[in-house]
């Protein structure tokens, strides 16, 4: 045993080699040796490290307070006892009878760098300790000096700054770093273990109408319900991740084939289909999952999440609820921006024709009315109707263009049809990006005046869901449209959130409902009623009523009873190009019996 005397001259030495071989003898410089002592036992006593100092035996020699603070033994109960009872990693398969050199040994080998191992105190409880060491030799025998600091506190902010980086905040869940190094790792396995493996990438439907109409904090608690009940279906062995906005990720290990990957898939859309039940409200929302395999559709984690994506986005667009990534999908987002190309050509070459479908006054029970439906007429593919390339035309900033043609062509129509003294109204639809742009007043207020049409007998023709994608701009454009006299239908009414709040200010004349509900009113009740509803909602908020997917008589006498006020739908007439909607106004009881149609023979 060395004294404490000798031990604090070693602890200069030791201090030295360990903080800074510079100032602290230059600080030490002026003291007299009694002085050194003095300073060094404050030091020991005082430091906030623990200072152990273990013989070449592996004994435990020096025990500061700050040591017994942190290890809770007492420093007489444990001078002289192996470094090893402190420090678990020193300690060999028997601890007892071991020579305890050896933990000095140990100990030399990590000498160096500061390290990091576990400690273990009197009550057996073992924590994370910091340690550096310095080593000695004095009177032919080495002493260690370690300095010891608990780092508990700090392994923790730690751990919580990693879980933070690699998980999404508001669910809890891996986020897409996370993921996709679990996609790694298992590729890593699954490769050598020759198997295969799912991933699936899952979108809410309509989820940012939620989130636009409801607010984020009703968003917020979907999407955290949404991931309970994925955990809720999931085996304890799948990864569930939430890349961002509405979109998650799941990792499917040991998934035999696609097929039994799609099964899973459409668990899990069941369990998403179910009711929400959020903050007093009840919503609904769909979900799209796409999936991808490993090693079939791609051997990289990134090349599977894309996969998926393409595959998830199919499931979407067929509405499909589960899509497995094939190919044959992958070359459409090629045909996509063909179809862009020839889209902005076929503007050019007059490829695009307007259908003219009449609306009906179902109390006069006569035409009051024409929407204008866009079609293609494609050289190869024959006659596209809109829902074939509108998505793409708003993609690709091709809609403006579009747009302006299609009201182009239905005012031309328009004016060719009043000076034949047809006199209708004429209902052209609005892409929701056209709501963005506040140039949309004045070039519609350009084409009115070039035409000689007046203001009133258009009608633009705004889907709901338009409306909800961003509220404000759009009530500014239609604020704006309706100063002109235009006027304003809120169109497939039912199928988004918006709220009547934002619906009773908006300047909008007319509100279509959309034909799901119409051809379900037949003995569907609760259809019925909701198409009830609406109508006495509209007229107490002044807006004409319009019901889309008349299909059958009875659907027209149910909804003239009903007080609804303008119809529309097959029964009357499908949508058609102009020459035989002039036949039609002549023919048909619904036409315009008293307008001078003849004019139009001349
Ligand atoms: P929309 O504005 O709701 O138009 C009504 C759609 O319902 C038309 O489909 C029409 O053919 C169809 N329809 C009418 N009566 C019946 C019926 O009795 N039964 C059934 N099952 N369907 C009926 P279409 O022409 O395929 O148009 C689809 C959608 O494409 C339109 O829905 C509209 O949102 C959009 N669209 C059409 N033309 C244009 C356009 O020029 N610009 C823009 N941005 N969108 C357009
Ligand atoms: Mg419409």
């Amino acid at each position: 045993m060395i004294g404490l005397g000798k031990f604090l001259g070693l602890m200069v030495l030791a201090m030295v080699e360990r903080i800074d071989r510079q100032s602290i003898p230059l600080m030490f410089q002026s003291l007299d040796i009694r002085r050194k002592d003095v300073m060094m036992r404050n030091v020991v006593l005082n430091s906030f490290d623990g200072i152990i100092a273990i013989d070449d035996s592996g004994a435990i020699e020096v025990f500061n307070p700050a040591a017994e603070r942190m290890f809770g033994y007492r420093s007489d109960e444990i001078i002289g006892r192996p470094a090893a009872i402190l420090f678990p990693e020193l300690e060999g398969p028997e601890l007892e009878g071991r020579d305890n050199s050896q933990a000095q040994r140990d100990v030399r080998e990590i000498d160096g760098d500061l390290r990091e191992m576990a400690g273990r105190g009197k009550d057996g409880r073992t924590f994370p300790v910091e340690m550096a060491l310095s080593e000695v030799a004095i009177d032919d025998r080495g002493l260690v000096t370690m300095f010891v600091r608990d780092i508990t506190r700090r392994k923790a902010q730690q751990h919580r700054l990693e879980h933070q980086a690699l998980h999404d905040a508001l669910t809890g869940l891996p986020n897409r770093t996370l993921f996709q190094d679990r996609v790694q790792q298992t590729i890593l396995s699954a490769a050598r273990n020759r198997e295969s493996f799912a991933v699936l990438l899952l979108d809410l439907d309509r989820f940012k109408e939620v989130n636009d109409t409801l607010g984020h904090h009703i968003g917020d608690l979907l999407l955290q319900q949404v991931a309970t009940r994925l955990g809720d279906v999931m085996r304890a062995s799948d990864t569930i991740a939430r890349l961002g906005g509405d979109e998650f990720a799941l990792l499917l290990p040991e998934m035999e084939n696609a097929e039994a990957a799609q099964r899973v898939a459409e668990t899990i859309v069941e369990a998403l289909q179910r009711p929400y039940a959020l903050a007093g409200l009840t919503i609904e929302v769909g979900s799209s999952t796409g999936i991808a395999m490993f090693p079939a559709h791609g051997d990289e984690p990134a090349v599977l999440m894309q996969r998926a994506d393409v595959a998830m986005y199919a499931a979407k667009q067929a509405d499909a609820g589960t899509q497995i990534y094939d190919p044959e999908i992958d070359r459409h987002g090629v045909r996509d921006l063909t179809l862009a190309g020839e889209l902005r050509r076929a503007i050019d070459n007059d490829q695009l024709v307007v259908h003219y479908q009449p609306k009906v006054d179902l109390s006069k029970r006569r035409i009051m009315g024409a929407e204008a439906l866009i079609r293609w007429q494609h050289p190869e593919h024959g006659l596209l109707p809109p829902g074939d390339f509108i998505d793409t035309a708003e993609k690709t900033g091709l809609i403006e263009p579009l747009t302006l043609w299609v009201l182009n062509t239905a005012l031309a129509q328009c004016a060719a049809w009043r000076r034949a003294g047809i006199d209708i109204e004429m209902a052209v639809n609005i892409s929701a990006k056209m709501l963005d742009d506040p140039s949309l007043g004045p070039k519609v207020e350009g084409l009115l005046r070039a035409w000689r049409v007046p203001a009133e007998v258009l009608v633009l023709d705004v889907t709901e869901n338009a409306l909800i994608a961003d509220p404000d701009h759009a009530m500014e454009t239609i604020v704006a449209i309706s100063e002109l006299g235009v006027r304003v239908a809120i169109d497939d009414f039912g199928t988004g959130y918006s709220s009547l709040a934002y619906l009773s200010r908006l300047p909008a004349d007319e509100l279509k409902i959309d034909k799901s509900f119409v051809s379900g009113m037949i003995g569907d009740a609760s259809n019925r009623t909701i198409v009830q509803s609406t109508i006495d909602m509209a007229h107490n908020m002044a807006l004409k009523v319009v019901a889309e997917g008349i299909e059958s008589d009875a659907l027209i006498e149910a909804l003239a009873g009903m007080g609804c006020d303008i119809g529309q739908g097959f029964r009357f007439a499908r949508p058609c190009p102009a020459d035989k909607f002039e036949a039609w106004l002549t023919e048909s009881p619904w036409g315009a019996r008293d307008m001078n149609v003849l004019a139009l023979a001349a």
